[in-house]
């Protein structure tokens, strides 16, 4: 029986977690942009976002910045602390574009001098209007000193990021970060919350400034799921055996072989092994790029994979 939807978003559900204080976080393939004004299905969107999000928030927890992220549990969830959400969008931006270019008449692609923080207050109704820190702190959002941990923490995780994307080629334009509070006791401290992905950034290659991001999306340009997988083999959370994978999971047979190639040390057995040629032999014909891949996998019994064969 499918778990209790706690909640649903945009681009995520969550579902009542396996102990207390935990919750699933799972990634759809929706898209939306412009307050919902524009919709579409992007098939493999959410599997590349569960990736890159938890190879990033994995970095973050690394070097000590506190994230929800407990791990990943498969190719569209997520273990996460549960936490209450703080109700302010935290945008971080290094180069002018989206809403600022537009609203202020910035050339995008100008270089901010230095890097800035702009605050939304999160509702749809209003349209998450840019909002100041006085109104945060008169309407209780969040406290003084939770606008200057999030915001402190907002700019070192910038630093991070702007060095963790041009080692692979690519410029932090912008991005958004949402915090949360956890409760110890009588002690309550900020977290970083939600995913920090390609839906949540802006990233431009660094050579021909081409968009890896959701614009792809906003602007009608096309090659979201081309653009993510990008992002996700440069940045190393996913392999090159996957990206084909990535776009067609249904089977939970192939999230299973997902996994195992990634583990790269699995040994299969039985009808495991059967059902598992049976989704990749799918998937072979269903790939326009072809490319689904076995390394790794041991067969505890022969198996002989032919595109579009029936195992
Ligand atoms: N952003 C987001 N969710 C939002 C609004 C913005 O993830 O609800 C991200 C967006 O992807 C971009 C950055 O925050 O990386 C700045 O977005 P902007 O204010 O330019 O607005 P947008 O163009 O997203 O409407």
């Amino acid at each position: 029986m499918r778990r209790k939807k706690i909640y649903e978003g945009k681009a995520k559900i969550l579902y009542e977690g396996p102990e207390r204080n935990t919750l699933v976080q799972y990634f759809k393939d929706d898209a939306t942009a412009f307050n919902n004004k524009k919709k579409a299905v992007i098939e493999g969107k959410g599997v590349l976002n569960n990736r890159i999000s938890e190879f990033i928030l994995n970095q973050l927890n690394e070097i000590g910045i506190e994230t929800h992220l407990i791990k990943r549990l498969n190719m569209r969830e997520q273990l996460i602390k549960s936490c209450e959400i703080v109700p302010v969008e935290f945008v971080v931006r290094n180069i002018a574009a989206g809403t600022l270019a537009n609203r202020l008449g910035m050339t995008e692609g100008t270089i901010l001098r230095r890097p800035i923080i702009e605050y939304y207050y999160k509702n749809d109704d209003l349209n998450d209007p840019l909002v100041t820190e006085e109104h945060i702190e008169i309407n209780n959002w969040a406290s003084n000193m939770e606008i200057a941990h999030a915001t402190e923490t907002a700019f070192r995780i910038n630093d991070f990021l702007i060095g963790l994307f041009r080692g692979v080629g690519i410029k932090l334009v912008d991005f958004k970060l949402e915090f949360g509070r956890i409760w110890k006791n009588e002690d309550c401290k900020i977290i970083l919350a939600d995913e920090i992905s390609p839906d949540t950034c802006r990233l431009w290659d660094l050579k021909d400034e081409k968009k890896l991001d959701k614009d792809r999306f906003r602007r009608d340009l096309g090659g979201l799921v081309e653009a993510y997988t990008e992002v996700a083999l440069r940045a190393q959370s996913i392999s090159d055996s996957m990206r084909s994978i990535a776009v067609s999971e249904e089977s939970p047979a192939l999230a299973e072989m997902h996994d195992h190639v990634v583990s790269g040390h699995a040994i299969l057995a039985g009808a495991a092994h059967v059902e598992l040629g049976r989704a990749v032999a799918a998937q072979l014909v269903c790939s326009t790029q072809g490319d689904a891949g076995l390394c790794g996998v041991t067969f505890s019994a022969p198996l002989v994979l032919k595109a579009g064969a029936s195992v």
